[in-house]
């Protein structure tokens, strides 16, 4: 009887000309989907996604085809509001704009009145069309467009898209730096460093992160360096900290004063942001087993929720590997670790090892800049449904 039912149920949602049928791109998460066709990241539009597509989570697989809260109509050719069935002038105009900001966005090949094909999200509001302006417009402040030279010339203009992670500040930490490099490893002639490594992804995950709304602050800064589209990352010594501090020498020193740093920042104004995150990435060079590496995760010992956001980031990340590399299979961990910085940085932290900078796989994951961006968009992507969720 179940079993009847519930083929019932599926046959009467799933007539497959009703609802928009796309194919998720490499690095999608459900919300860059979303985002893609203009359609709210709700739990009205989330629910009804899983609903259309059968499944329990969140995860996108590069080789399905997903139905979106979307309907498909036959445009009749009159007018929106004969094709709908539904009066309201205003209504259709806001359908009409929607259709043709997708053609314009590349999104949708043909204008709706010559291939006849018209699209209405199932949860359209049409007072609130635009979801960045609507979101913007929640939280009372406008999407704003701000420069940060750090991020060198070519990304220091962040446009922000969204207003998901205005609640958050981060406290973004490079491991090593100044006279540190951290592990280093040789390849074609070139020192891989990997200070320098984990800066670009710093960097770029730092500028996912302001696109969303949140605030950023960058502990290790560079000038020299901002976000570099290169292989192989030239190994300076002239980091500093955040207001000017030069790195020391001594190891001792150079963790006191980043956790010194980030909490003198923090204490200045906790009450101005509701979470407040560190995040510290590496990329180490631990003892290699053979065994492909992946991307670590550690929280301080006895912090719940530390122990939550690097589960929440090793979900999203463990997703985001079977999307693109099904095959490859997946060890990650999460786990506690006595660290200098885990038990001294007050805010809840993340601290992150991207891999082995000495291991052939790692490598390929480092050097190729489009991969240090994924592992931003991805890390974005945990942050996001986990603050969301929280
Ligand atoms: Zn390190």
């Amino acid at each position: 009887m179940i079993f009847f039912v519930f083929l019932y149920l599926n046959i009467l949602i799933s007539n497959p000309t009703d609802f928009l049928e796309v194919k998720a791109k490499s690095g999608d998460g459900l919300i860059t989907l979303f985002q893609r066709y203009d359609i709210d990241y709700s739990n009205q539009n989330i629910s009804l996604f899983k609903e259309l597509n059968n499944q329990n989570n969140l995860g996108l697989n590069l080789s399905k085809t997903y139905k979106l809260p979307i309907n498909v109509y036959k445009f009749n050719g009159k007018s929106i509001r004969t094709t709908i069935n539904n009066n309201d002038y205003d209504f259709a105009l806001a359908i009409q704009h929607y259709n043709e900001d997708l053609v314009k966005k590349g999104i949708k090949d043909k204008d709706f009145r010559e291939d006849k094909i018209l699209w209405v999200p199932v949860n359209f509001n049409p007072n609130n069309s635009d979801k960045s302006e609507k979101i913007a417009l929640k939280k009372e402040i406008p999407l704003r467009e701000r420069v940060y030279p750090i991020l060198g010339k070519k990304y220091e203009k962040v446009k922000e898209e969204d207003h998901l992670l205005l609640d958050c500040a981060f406290y973004l930490i490079t491991g090593h730096g100044g006279p540190d490099p951290g592990a280093q490893s040789e390849k074609g002639g070139h020192t891989l460093s990997e200070d320098e490594y984990a800066y670009d992804v710093i960097l770029r995950l730092g500028r996912e992160l302001i696109k969303r709304g949140a605030e950023v602050y960058f502990i290790v800064q560079d000038p020299e360096d901002g976000i570099r589209d290169e292989v192989y990352l030239k190994n300076s010594k002239d980091e500093f900290y955040y207001g000017g501090m030069k790195i020391d020498y001594n190891q001792k020193q150079r963790l006191h004063d980043r956790c010194d740093i980030t909490n003198e920042i923090y204490n200045q104004n906790p009450e101005k942001k509701k979470n407040h995150h560190a995040i510290s990435i590496h990329v180490d060079s631990r003892l290699s087993n053979s065994k492909q590496i992946d991307i670590f995760f550690y929280h301080a010992p006895n912090s719940s929720e530390g122990e939550l956001i690097a589960n929440s980031l090793l979900t999203t990340i463990k997703r985001k590997y079977n999307e693109v590399q099904p095959n490859r299979g997946y060890e990650g961990s999460v786990s506690y670790r006595s660290l200098y910085v885990l038990r001294h940085i007050v805010p809840v932290m993340t601290f992150i090892e991207l891999g082995n900078i000495q291991n052939y796989r790692d490598q390929q994951r480092i050097l190729i800049y489009d991969n240090r961006q994924a592992i931003a968009n991805w890390l974005t992507d945990g942050l996001v449904e986990y603050y969301k969720s929280k």
